[in-house]
């Protein structure tokens, strides 16, 4: 593959809105190569059809798995999204809202672990209004902070830098997580 030979942001599952003021440049990238050229393709449906080294994905329960996000504003940003295509957390199951909680806590547990985060940002933007990129499909972002940590982010121009660097952080996390047997019976990861 020649340098110049990005992977398209319409293969992953990724949220590219929050946080714009540190992130806008991959913004740019999203719009320019994916995700409006697809609008029928839900990322967060069409993510757990494929394997979990090519959607980036660390984690699969029985309702709900977490994915890191392609645009992700530190190390480590995961999405935890349920396989439902729903748009708001009102719309949540009992059983999608307790998994969601419950991966959630297993992902800052893990990032703690693997990435020293020493702190989050933790929650769901509703609707195109409140700041969600794929509005029609729930996701909640959980990004672990680091001291100093606005003080370094780069300007990453290359998709496909960021991508590797991702497949280094998705394989860390996911070796990380724990498994069905010793995590909460909600996370049981059934076989993709
Ligand atoms: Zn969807």
């Amino acid at each position: 593959m020649d340098d110049t030979a990005a992977e398209s942001s319409a293969d992953f599952a990724a949220v590219p809105d929050a946080f714009q003021r540190l992130w806008t440049p991959h913004r740019a990238v999203y719009v320019g190569q994916g995700q409006s050229a697809n609008d029928d393709d839900c990322p967060f449906c069409s993510a757990p059809t494929r394997s979990d080294d090519e959607a980036l994905i660390v984690a699969r329960g029985r309702h709900a798995y977490v994915v890191l996000n392609l645009f992700p504003y530190n190390p480590g940003h995961l999405l935890v999204c349920p396989y439902r295509h729903v748009a708001t957390y009102d719309l949540a199951t009992p059983d999608e809202i307790v998994e969601i909680a419950h991966l959630t806590q297993t992902a800052m547990r893990v990032l703690t672990d693997v990435s020293r985060a020493q702190g989050f940002n933790i929650g769901m933007n509703q609707g195109r209004v409140g700041g969600a990129g794929i509005a029609e499909h729930l996701h909640q972002h959980v990004v672990p902070r680091y001291g100093g940590d606005s003080n370094f982010f780069p300007i990453i121009a290359e998709t496909k830098a960021v991508t590797r660097l991702l497949g280094d952080v998705r394989d860390a996390v996911a070796e990380a997580w724990p498994t069905a047997s010793s995590a909460s019976s909600a996370t049981a990861s059934p076989a993709p």
